[in-house]
């Protein structure tokens, strides 16, 4: 649908027709804007339509700026993709949308994910993070059966578990080859879990990965094998088959347009697995060099809804560094515009045995790293190895992150605070964790103070959906309804701020995003219900009805 949003205009252009109206109708949506009559001075100046078009006037809301004071406004005013005024009546000639009484949030930042991932998979990929039960995969899939051609694969790579498939009380499974005859007979399916698997498909899937060379074996229920046994060749198979640059440039948008259904956007992207294009391939394989190629190409047109910064992933095994060295040597870091920016390295430096040559290497070029945490112990090495790196050359101002620490602690989160580091959380343990295996604490790390946000790590073993992940920073709970971060929780505004103000700082953006407020870029999200006041088990739920990049609305699902 987005696809003939620009028609040849530039977003600026078309924003200047005043065309939020026709762009929320070309989305599918009727935000109900209307315009205050202009004033007959303004119409004889011939400044009228000018004036109408550059001025979007929010009325009605519950507008929660996340600016320092917390102010809850009813109003906001945009104007040339940015935030001018909050609590000002709209101007003669300005284009007004009625909230009527909605809680609006400034647009969502996910400072770690893998949207360009996302972006790139063969078919087309629905995300079944949000299916809270076997029907609901049904509904979805058969919803998206009717928009998609004939021919065409429903494809979920990743970003969902099976715990949150069937009720706490029975045992977790994904659906079987009938159900998903029921819910789409015509249409192959591939669906596969975390990055290799297992999968299961259905009748018209069976029969291509069985007629494949040499066979891909498929039970009768439809399940296929995880990795080298089944899931790797499936993956490889539809890859070769359905992956042209169209189909990439139509799975950026269909990506990027579902995260603006979220609230989402803007997205530091952190890269993938370097691809082998052999069956060892995952879900995370893909090829470093390439895969941002759909993202600008739509950037280049005007076409990209929503905001994207680029990390760069390097796993070079020896001190060499053969291939960071010419990342390096061939680009610049935060380059590029308020749209699409390069970051800095990561979510990985370097191997095991290269990674302080690595963060070494990275100080020395005033480059940001970033790295991620999974273990009781990585963190330390990966903290201590950025001192060591900083003796060499000041980190101080290069804003280094470590992501996801579970288990890190608080002497060490101290550690990184005094060389200028932050930490990214995540709640993916909200899918298959357990009290053992919990964390990140939230709670801690909110009180010490070092610079923190929240992210997704979306879209292998996590969702991208911000509000599962602010349900799990609130109520420690996991999918299967089990208490597993107690004692680490925090309140639902600290979340929202890590996931909105507190992420500029990842960006590199401070007082430029985050926050609504008059200066910064125009980006926000009016939700379909209020996420302050709601049970906890429907945060899960929350979603934008009308999303705006930009000072454009980008998303409406008809609700105003
Ligand atoms: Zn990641």
């Amino acid at each position: 649908m987005s696809e003939e949003r620009g028609k040849g205009l530039s977003r600026r252009q078309l924003l200047g027709t005043g065309a939020v109206a026709s762009v929320a109708a070309a989305l599918g949506g009727c935000a109900s804007s209307q315009q205050v009559p202009a004033s007959p001075a303004a119409t004889a100046q011939g400044g009228a339509a000018a004036a109408s078009s550059d001025e979007l006037v929010l009325i009605n809301g519950r507008i929660h700026t996340m600016d320092r004071n917390d102010t809850i406004a009813k109003t906001v005013t945009i104007r040339g993709g940015r935030f001018v005024a909050v609590n000002a009546a709209p101007a003669r000639g300005a284009r007004v949308i009625d909230l009527r009484g909605r809680t609006v949030v400034p647009g969502i930042i996910d400072n770690h994910n893998h949207i360009v991932l996302m972006g790139n998979r063969p078919g087309y990929h629905t995300p079944l993070e949000n299916a809270l039960s076997i029907a609901d995969v049904q509904a979805m899939v058969a919803a998206r059966a009717k928009g998609i051609p004939a021919g065409g694969w429903i494809t979920t790579i990743g970003g969902f578990h099976r715990n949150h498939l069937v009720a706490a009380t029975e045992m977790p499974r994904l659906p079987t080859l009938a159900e998903l005859d029921a819910a789409a007979p015509n249409t192959p399916i591939f669906i596969s879990e975390g990055f290799n698997g297992p999968s299961v498909t259905n009748t018209a899937g069976k029969k291509f990965f069985e007629s494949r060379t040499p066979a891909i074996p498929v039970g009768a229920d439809g399940a296929i094998a995880p990795g080298a046994k089944g899931t790797g060749p499936a993956m490889l198979a539809l890859r070769r088959t359905l992956l042209t640059p169209d189909q990439r440039r139509r799975g950026a948008i269909d990506a990027l347009n579902y995260g603006l259904s979220l609230g989402v956007t803007t997205h530091i992207d952190q890269g993938a697995f370097e691809a082998a294009n052999t069956a060892a391939d995952g879900a995370a394989h893909e090829n470093n060099y390439t895969m941002q190629l759909p993202f600008l190409a739509l950037h280049a047109e005007g076409k990209l809804p929503a905001r994207l910064q680029i990390n760069f992933l390097h796993q070079d095994a020896t001190p060499e560094l053969t291939t960071l060295r010419e990342r390096v040597r061939n680009s610049f870091p935060f380059f590029g515009d308020d749209m699409v920016r390069t970051g800095g390295i990561g979510e990985f430096i370097g191997g095991p045995k290269a990674f302080r040559d690595a963060a070494i290497f990275l100080a020395q070029s005033g480059w940001r790293a970033e790295v991620h945490s999974l273990s009781r112990t990585d963190f330390q090495q990966e903290i201590q190895d950025y001192e060591a790196a900083h003796k060499q050359a000041s980190i101080a101002d290069l804003r280094w992150v470590v992501a996801h620490v579970p288990f890190i602690t608080e002497d060490y989160v101290n550690r990184l605070k005094a060389i200028g580091g932050g930490l990214s959380l995540t709640s993916w343990r909200y899918l298959a964790g357990t009290p053992e295996q919990n964390g990140p604490p939230f709670k801690m790390i909110l009180s010490n103070g070092i610079p923190a946000g929240m992210s997704s790590d979306g879209m292998q073993i996590a969702p991208m959906n911000p509000w599962i992940h602010m349900y799990y920073a609130v109520t420690g709970m996991n999918a299967r309804g089990v208490l597993i971060n107690g004692g680490q929780t925090i309140s639902r505004h600290d979340a929202l701020k890590l996931y909105t103000a507190n992420n500029a700082w990842f960006l590199r953006q401070d007082n430029e995003i985050g926050a609504i407020e008059p200066g910064r870029l125009a980006d926000l999200a009016v939700l379909n219900q209020d996420y302050f006041t709601v049970p906890d088990a429907d945060l899960k739920k929350v979603r934008s009805v009308l999303t705006i990049v930009d000072g454009e609305v980008v998303h409406d699902a008809g609700a105003l």
